[in-house]
């Protein structure tokens, strides 16, 4: 019996986890599941898994679900704050840890997790673009298994040789000549940036082939989502930017490739369903049963492939210049455009000036290298303070 805990439960992440949990009662016990603000989703959820803890924001929320919980004869203990998040990670009686809080919030807990030693389903992207060196450095030094639920990652990983990373030929000498990253190109692909000037956030929301949460959302349509996505392989595979292709492919049926030294290329093909990554990383090395509606390539009949445009999503370009920089330029990229993205759903700045709100950040922070948390934490501090203002300053 592997023991989780599903860090996020609530999002799309956590649901989609706790669907493929649900269908393996044999397999899999739930020891806690987070959220941040939904009590009542996460009451359900406490209902259907009876977990050890159930962790929220605060004290009064805190308060109000362990209320709920015991008006359902609930046995779950309700506790709450960052400390709380680390501890239900890092618990002895824990096995697997699923990170999937959206943003930076989850780099600490994330980081609990890795240093306890836990088997890590990393969706959480942010976390390891914003503190890549450090955060692999802990995952060598605390020999914990990292598999990534990202689709485009995990269909590398399904890839790539079984004993990459665990043997001597990682990276350019294991053969492998090319990371190639799969991009559906979101809700504008085909539009010119003038046309995406007025688009709102539930357009941009609204994506084609995934149901995502919305700080995603606004990622994919940006491509900011495949810029974050290119620093998270640069680090999960030990792989240069400069090895990784982005390919458009708007079915997102093939969901990654890897290109060998003899002309090979592989692929992972699926239907667009989370729950087959969330399976794999779950049961790795073995396969188990996710839900997903079995592949019907009759049905599917093409796959197309494109260039993206790089003119028109800005920020796929800004993000690979941030992957060249290294030090802490990801790190500031992620901070801006988190706070970039929020003010654009909150509708205080349009979309397309998500892109200058990073690029102007990035161009105002000092570069260099982060030799801890800490200095990781305050870079990212100084570059939403610096994008804050910014985005001030536009809607004068
Ligand atoms: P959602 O917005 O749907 O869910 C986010 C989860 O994190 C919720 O449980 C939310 O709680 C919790 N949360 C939000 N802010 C905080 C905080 N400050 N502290 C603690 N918990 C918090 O996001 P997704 O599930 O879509 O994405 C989660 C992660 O997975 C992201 O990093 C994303 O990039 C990645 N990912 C997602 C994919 C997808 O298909 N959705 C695909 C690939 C990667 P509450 O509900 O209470 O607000
Ligand atoms: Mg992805």
């Amino acid at each position: 019996m592997q023991m989780i805990t599903v860090l996020g439960a609530t999002g799309s992440i956590g649901v989609s986890t706790l669907d493929v949990v649900a269908r393996h009662p044999d397999k899999y016990a739930v020891f806690a599941l987070t959220a941040h603000t939904q009590i009542d989703k996460l009451a359900e959820q406490c209902e259907q898994f009876s977990p050890k803890f159930a962790v929220v924001g605060n004290a009064a929320l805190a308060n109000q679900l362990q209320t709920k919980l015991r008006v359902r004869g609930s046995r779950t203990e309700v506790i709450y704050g960052v400390d709380a998040l680390c501890q239900v990670s890092s618990d002895a009686a824990v096995d697997t840890v699923m990170a999937a809080i959206v943003g930076a919030a989850g780099l600490v807990p994330t980081l609990a997790a890795v240093h306890a030693g836990k088997k890590i389903l990393l969706a959480n992207k942010e976390a390891l673009v914003m503190a890549g060196g450090l955060f692999m450095q802990a995952v060598a030094d605390s020999g914990s298994v990292l598999l990534p639920i990202d689709s485009e990652h995990n269909a590398i990983f399904q890839c790539l040789p079984a004993d990459y990373g665990r043997s001597p030929g990682i990276g350019m000498n294991s053969g492998v000549e090319k990371l190639l990253l799969s991009a559906s190109g979101g809700p504008f692909r085909g539009m010119s940036l003038e046309q995406m000037h007025a688009v709102t956030p539930d357009q941009a929301c609204a994506h084609p082939n995934w149901s995502m949460g919305r700080k995603i959302s606004v990622d994919s349509a940006s491509l900011m989502n495949k810029g974050l996505e290119l620093i998270e392989a640069c680090w999960l595979f030990a792989v240069p930017e400069q090895s990784i292709d982005v390919v458009v492919h708007p079915q997102s049926i093939i969901h990654s490739l890897v290109q060998y030294s003899d002309g090979s290329v592989l692929a992972q093909l699926g239907n667009p369903d989370m729950r087959t990554p969330i399976a794999h990383a779950l049961a790795w090395p073995q396969r188990i049963e996710s839900g997903v509606a079995n592949l019907d390539l009759f049905d599917v009949a093409r796959l197309d492939f494109e260039k993206p445009d790089m003119q028109a999503f800005p920020c796929l370009g800004i993000a690979r210049e941030a992957a060249q920089a290294g030090a802490n330029a990801a790190t500031i990229l992620n901070a801006a455009n988190e706070i970039a993205v929020q003010a654009f759903l909150d509708q205080r700045i349009g979309f397309t000036q998500i892109a200058s709100v990073v690029a102007q950040t990035l161009n105002s922070q000092v570069i260099n290298e982060p030799e801890s948390l800490e200095a990781v934490q305050e870079s990212d501090n100084q570059a939403r303070l610096y994008s804050s203002a910014y985005i001030k300053s536009l809607e004068k």
